[in-house]
């Protein structure tokens, strides 16, 4: 029931889980670690490196590396281990969200056969595919991204090799752009703002007359189409445009988001539907569209972002993640006395399901649960 994004409840008596009708691992996700795994054991005795973690979930980046896989680089592109100590007999893994055309360039160098290990994510790719065709139209293309995350930096790379681009990381972002495209803000001002994140040899006066937006993937949706239509609005307006012919400045792309994006958050809006007193949302700290989910559930009820059960301390205290301050915090009194007490759980793309009942069952034994999650799985079967 694709299209159907209630919650399922799962009755445990005092304690009620209304699970997300999507979580957990996306395409992309389960391909990336399935190559990654296949790789390690067809290829005993090899020196393998993933070029940075494998998906932004710590346990199976772990677990990687419990098989002996190191990593080439952090999240952010700090080189751990120098390209220069890989030889051609050693493998490297392209993780899901991509790389950059330089870096893929500096391993074929190397003798590294980039191709065969590369488990970019086709829903990226086709990120990629669509900045090409817009930019062939001669359109500029604006990448609504985290400039850092490391699919940002891969598109915008291969974004940038067919036209001028530039990344907006909010709307905020996109309002200064806006300055830009109608002239108010001068050239000057936009290269210091938009430092490190627009293509090499960029013009303002330019390179902003005709646009399209492409998105990360993860981005939350309704956002990047906010800014898609607060550009298009700009234009509109300064050119003196309608509907029947924006196209001459504003290309469609719609949006870029890869079908587990729209699905997780589709069903976290249905879900939050659900009248609730919590919700607990599972993935990996620096997931992108974990913090999305998060984002969502925060308008609606208190709402714990953990990377696992281990940081259900207690039926008092909680551990979780505070994506906005970037820091780890203590609540306590998390979980109301009342009875039922109900609570939404979702997880992000990169989550493995086991971590998703992990926490089931660390809140089904802090709350004298009268059935068991093995009982309550076979009313489903
Ligand atoms: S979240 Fe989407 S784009 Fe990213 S790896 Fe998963 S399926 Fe691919």
């Amino acid at each position: 029931m694709k299209k159907d994004f209630s919650p399922t409840l799962l009755d445990f008596g005092p304690l009620q889980i209304y699970l997300a009708r999507h979580f957990g691992f996306c395409y992309g996700v389960e391909n990336a670690i399935e190559i990654a795994f296949r790789t390690v054991n067809e290829n005993p005795g090899k020196r393998i490196f993933l070029l940075s973690e494998m998906i932004h979930n710590p346990q199976v980046n772990a677990d990687l590396q419990a098989h002996g896989v190191n990593f080439l680089q952090t999240t952010y592109g700090e080189q751990i281990i120098p390209f220069d100590e890989l030889t051609a007999d050693d493998i490297v893994l392209i993780p899901a969200f991509g790389t950059t055309l330089a870096i893929e360039e500096r391993l074929k160098q190397i003798g590294i056969a980039v191709e065969k290990y590369n488990t970019t994510c086709p829903f990226v790719e086709k990120v990629w595919n669509r900045s090409e065709v817009i930019a062939k139209k001669n359109y500029s293309i604006i990448i609504h991204g985290k400039p850092k995350h490391e699919e940002t930096r891969a598109t915008f790379s291969h974004a940038e090799q067919n036209a001028p681009s530039v990344v907006v990381k909010d709307m905020q972002q996109a309002k200064e752009l806006a300055g830009y495209i109608t002239g108010k803000k001068t050239s000057e001002q936009f290269y210091t703002e938009f430092k490190n994140q627009y293509s090499s040899g960029f013009d303002v006066k330019k390179d902003l007359q005709r646009i399209g937006v492409v998105n990360q993937t993860t981005m939350l949706a309704s956002d990047t189409q906010a800014i898609a239509d607060f550009l298009k609005q700009v234009m509109i307006d300064h050119y003196q445009l309608d509907e029947t012919n924006i196209a001459e400045r504003f290309a469609d792309t719609r949006d870029t988001l890869c079908y587990a994006t729209n699905d997780n958050q589709s069903a976290v809006t249905g879900m939050l539907e659900t009248k609730a007193d919590l919700a607990i949302v599972v993935g990996g700290y620096n997931s992108s569209n974990t913090s999305h989910l998060v984002e969502l559930c925060e308008e609606k009820l208190p709402t714990y972002f953990i990377s696992s059960e281990e940081k259900i301390l207690s039926a008092k205290d909680i551990l979780h993640y505070n994506f906005h301050t970037k820091e780890e915090i203590l609540t306590s009194d998390y979980l109301p006395a009342k009875e039922p007490v109900k609570v939404l759980v979702t997880s992000g793309a990169s989550c493995p399901d086991a971590l998703v009942e992990g926490v089931i069952n660390k809140l089904i034994s802090l709350r004298n649960s009268r059935i068991s999650i093995t009982e309550m799985i076979e009313k489903f079967l």
